[in-house]
């Protein structure tokens, strides 16, 4: 094979100037964007009904690689068929189980553009305009959530990668300035074992993830008690700092939720703030699922008192309706990246560091990294800062309404009464006196619900008993929708407590 005869044949696989990149893109982009669409069109219910083991079984029979290459359109009909079809319709105003929410059109046009030019953002030479591009949305973000002008932050993948930057910096802050230990050298102190992250027992798993990551254990979180409303109890928090220093151990971070992944409840933010400046404590603030706030003229006043964090954890792919993954990592103090900045030569080699150039692989814990921000910023130009308004102040409203509408039924307990975000759990009981048939009822019409293809809702477990849980991210979502659903839910119930009886 000659050489120029090898590089034509690979032609049509890049997307480059010539004829035949160009074509074979649009072709491959028109045959996508046709066939996804009339998957969409064609069958669109939150989900399939599709078993997983019959699932796993069709999945395994799948053809997954080809040695010669097929057809475009052959291997597109087939992924329709045996993928999308049993995907979960995260836009369907039914599909209302977790935090996935359905992503913005602009975003999802961002994503072309993402792939297509395939930025790096770990140095500037191989990501120069979208450098500059993260940098700025950083800056507007910090501005959005009220931090001082040296503040700064990094893109992320989304909340848990956040969360254990953050509590990353908190361990290596407190060695350093109390220990004056430099944990990126030495690796962790004596007095680590001693180490502890204090946050409420509704804060998200990836908390305690975290922790036992960062080489801390996960005996180090220590979990505060909740209020009525599962915000973080100020009196228990001031215990458990008493407590934890009566034993001789070592007080180095809260870790505070702004929405808690089941209730979206918020924790009571210019007294943690009070208290982490009090103990000399690291705050960081979990705000993956409540960040979203600071676009809400109506709600923004729940997130005050943010602005005193050390760290704020934010998420895209939640309640900004970004396609996944998108996140970040604020942080008040820009200096504070310091403490994971470690050098590799070949990416941001000081001696040749041009006018403005900057390297963004100190800020992450990544190196190869997405151009995300792209997507945020052509949906915040495209939809406007107002239309997120108005979505976001929707949801809230639906999820009020929909308190009235459960609390209707007789045989439905509400958890959360007082929904700040748009997250509600509730639960059937029929009164049988017998809480592990009552659990068993709940799993069962969360699973027939999907099943049947009929709703996406979640289950979670609160002191023991299993609940129904409704997410509401979706501004598409009507009470009409609701009250189907908790018409379905009750005879659902009904059926399953009858037979149970007889
Ligand atoms: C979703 C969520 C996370 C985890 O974020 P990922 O983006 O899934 O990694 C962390 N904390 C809270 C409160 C969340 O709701």
């Amino acid at each position: 094979m000659k050489h120029s005869e090898t590089v034509d044949s690979f032609d049509r696989f890049f997307l480059h100037q010539g004829e035949s990149g160009l074509k074979a893109y649009e072709e491959a982009v028109q045959m996508t964007k046709d066939i996804l669409m009339s998957e969409i069109e064609e069958h669109p219910s939150p989900y399939s009904g599709k078993r997983p083991d019959e699932l796993e079984k069709s999945i395994e029979k799948m053809r997954l690689s080809s040695p010669s290459g097929e057809d475009i359109e052959t291997v597109l009909t087939d992924i329709k068929e045996q993928i999308m079809r049993h995907t979960i319709r995260v836009s369907h105003p039914k599909s209302i189980a977790h935090l996935h929410c359905p992503p913005l059109i602009a975003s999802i046009a961002a994503e072309m553009i993402i792939s297509a030019f395939n930025q790096s953002m770990d140095s500037w030479d191989q990501s120069p305009s979208a450098t500059y591009v993260e940098k700025e949305m950083i800056h507007w973000l910090c501005r959005q959530f009220n931090y001082p002008s040296q503040a700064d932050g990094a893109f992320t993948s989304g909340g848990t990668q956040s969360n254990y930057t953050g509590l990353l910096l908190a361990r290596d802050y407190f060695c350093q300035t109390r220990l004056n230990w430099d944990v990126k050298k030495k690796g962790l102190p004596p007095e680590a074992r001693r180490m502890k992250i204090l946050c409420s027992e509704s804060a998200h798993f990836s908390v305690r993830k975290s922790a036992s990551q960062l080489g801390l254990g996960e005996d180090s979180v220590i979990p505060v008690k909740i209020d009525n409303h599962f915000r973080m109890s100020m009196k228990d928090l001031d215990h458990k700092l008493d407590e934890i220093k009566k034993k001789g151990n070592l007080p180095i971070a809260i870790a505070a939720t702004c929405g808690t992944t089941d209730f979206g409840s918020i924790d009571p933010m210019p007294l943690i703030a009070e208290a982490a400046k009090k103990h000399n404590l690291w705050l960081h603030v979990d705000a993956a699922y409540g960040g979203a706030l600071v676009l809400s003229g109506r709600h923004r006043y729940k997130l005050n008192g943010i602005q005193e964090a050390d760290s704020i954890a934010v998420d895209f792919h939640k309640l900004f309706y970004q396609p996944i993954s998108c996140g970040a990592l604020l942080l008040k103090e820009s200096k504070h990246f310091q403490l994971m900045k470690l050098h590799a030569d070949y990416l941001n080699p000081e001696e040749d560091v041009i006018d403005g150039m900057i390297n963004l692989v100190e800020k992450s814990v990544q190196t190869t990294r997405r151009f995300d921000a792209l997507k945020l910023l052509m949906a915040l130009r495209i939809v406007g800062t107002e239309n997120f308004a108005r979505m976001i102040d929707y949801t809230i409203h639906l999820a009020n309404d929909t308190v009235k509408e459960i609390e209707r039924h007789e045989a439905f307990e509400i958890i959360n009464k007082k929904p700040e975000l748009n997250a509600l759990v509730f639960r059937y009981t029929p009164g049988l006196g017998d809480t592990d048939k009552e659990n068993q009822i709940n799993r069962k019409i969360q699973q027939s619900l999907l099943i049947q293809g009929f709703a996406a809702i979640a289950k979670t477990s609160v002191f023991g008993k299993t609940c129904l849980k409704l997410t509401l991210l979706n501004p598409r979502t009507t009470l009409s929708d609701i009250r189907e659903i908790l018409r379905e839910i009750s005879l659902l119930g009904h059926q399953m407590t009858s037979k149970k009886e007889a």
